[in-house]
């Protein structure tokens, strides 16, 4: 029996770029009305936008530094 492929899962390249949109913008969205409450939905969002803003340079490297920082915990 041969898998039925094409009708749910069509590749669409098109569609996958407006669901990346689409999950960017909820993230956003999220991370600006609930203030980061630090759920899935924010580690999300820190994830995206550390990865989208890596292009720019170093925008914020103030968090990272804290979080990977063995300074802090070694004194
Ligand atoms: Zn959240």
């Amino acid at each position: 029996m041969a898998p039925q492929t094409g009708l749910a899962r069509v590749p669409q390249p098109a569609g996958e770029g407006d669901v990346m949109l689409e999950q960017l913008q909820y993230l956003i969205a999220h991370t600006a009305a609930a203030g980061q409450c630090g759920c899935s939905e924010c580690q999300r969002y820190h994830r995206v936008r550390s990865v989208l803003l890596e292009i720019f340079g170093e925008p914020r490297p103030a968090k990272v530094r804290d979080i990977a920082s063995p300074l802090a915990r070694a004194a």
